[in-house]
């Protein structure tokens, strides 16, 4: 394990002076993003204080010493992930990723008749792609029949009920309940059923240690923002093979070879050919240093150290009749919930009156409410430099901290 106080010290959001209605911030909107280290920062100010060129356009050193921060930080991303270095296309973030194996992939191969299995648990950015393709392909959308917690057998039913699903896309990890899926024997059923598998990393890959040959699967997503790293900068991992096979969905500069007025053009070879436009390069050397920083914890201690975390929330909470909680059980550093008779929203308020950043409302996965039985939800979500005294101020507040017109009358 590490010393989260001392972990703590890199972050200057948790420097102690960062209040919030007057309050000490106390951060638990992890979900949503992440607040950065400074060796993050450092990273991506290096390039506009000391390394500013663009890459793969000039022939002067800093472009040369461009290209080479982006070679390093693509082989940073593909050790941590497990993947080839040719694997790793940069992106502007999951969402991007997820449009890239939609656009790319999907729109290129999907035809009438074929079908594309997601969850009503997904985010929109998982869902919304696949309904453009369905729209554009005729293809169909099936969902997966579960109460939130994705397992083996119910993929396994659909796939056997439909066998036209040509593609499954769920999250390794669901971002309103935390859920985790065992993406490993997904994979394999799905291959064995002839149908490819993209996995929505978003909420896993800062949070596990993810092994991309291991789990064998073929597209894998996700953003640097959620993992300590900038935002507007993420990653598309696919199997080579499938990166040779799509198409880019943008085109431009630094990706082609050649093009002639007769409207002929060469593409450059995956990754490059899914790279069009200069590439968000202080991001890249910033997820670089994200990656690196998460390694020298250990990603196996930040799993531990959430789990801690969930157990003792868990224990502070004990069984308070005026609090539902819809995901006790799930693995790690989601806790989805509502105080009875209370708007979640309006929790949400109250929360950030005493300095708390928690998230209320469907957090982008409108199609799960009716899995829940409820319009809105508040989520607290926690990462590795999450303490005890925080989720101490954040159940003080929750079960004690009297109601919504406290956020606009007191203190
Ligand atoms: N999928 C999931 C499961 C998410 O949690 C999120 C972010 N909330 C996304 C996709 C989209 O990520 P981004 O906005 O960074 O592209």
């Amino acid at each position: 394990m590490y010393d989260v106080y001392e972990i703590r010290k890199q972050f200057p959001m948790l420097d102690g002076n960062k209040k919030m209605q007057g309050k000490p911030l106390v951060f638990l909107d992890n979900a949503s993003t992440t607040l950065k280290p400074q060796c993050v920062i450092d990273a991506t100010n290096r390039y506009y204080a000391e390394m500013t060129a663009n890459s793969h356009r000039g022939d002067y050193d800093l472009c040369y010493f461009m290209d080479v921060e982006v070679a390093k930080a693509r082989e940073a991303i593909a050790k941590f992930v497990n993947s080839e270095v040719n694997e790793v296309v940069f992106t502007s973030g999951d969402t991007e990723a997820l449009n890239l194996v939609a656009y790319g992939y999907a729109l290129k191969y999907l035809k009438e008749g074929d079908g594309i299995l997601i969850s009503e648990a997904e985010h929109a950015s998982n869902s919304l792609p696949w309904f453009r393709i369905a729209e554009l392909t005729k293809c169909s959308i099936y969902f997966i029949n579960t109460d939130g917690r994705i397992t083996v057998g119910q993929v396994e039913k659909s796939l056997n009920k439909h066998p036209n699903i040509k593609l499954v896309s769920i999250a390794h990890v669901g971002n309103v309940l935390g859920y985790r899926v065992d993406v490993k024997a997904v994979a394999k059923l799905c291959h064995r059923h002839n149908a490819l598998i993209c996995i929505d990393g978003a909420q896993s890959v800062p949070h596990l240690k993810t092994d991309f040959k291991d789990l064998d699967i073929d597209f894998l997503t996700f953003s640097a923002h959620k993992m300590c790293g900038p935002t507007g900068i993420g990653a598309l991992v696919a199997k080579e093979k499938l990166l040779n096979d799509m198409d880019p969905f943008i085109t431009g500069g630094g990706m082609n070879v050649s093009f002639k007025n007769d409207g002929t053009y060469l593409l450059l070879e995956a990754p490059a050919k899914f790279e069009a436009g200069t590439l968000n390069l202080a991001g890249i050397m910033g997820f670089r240093a994200a990656v690196e920083f998460l390694s020298s914890i250990g990603m196996e201690n930040i799993e531990e150290h959430e789990k801690e975390l969930h157990a003792y929330l868990l224990d502070k909470m004990g069984n308070n009749e005026d609090v539902i909680i819809y995901n006790k059980d799930n693995d790690g550093s989601i806790l989805t919930f509502n105080k009875k008779g209370v708007f979640a929203q309006d929790e949400a308020t109250l929360l950030n009156s005493k300095g708390i950043a928690v998230r209320s409302g469907q957090h982008c996965a409108k199609m799960i409410d009716r899995l829940l039985g409820t319009p809105a939800t508040v989520r607290m979500s926690t990462y590795l430099y999450t303490t005890k005294e925080e989720i101490d101020v954040f159940v003080e507040n929750l079960l004690n901290g009297g109601d919504i017109l406290d956020a606009y009358f007191n203190d």
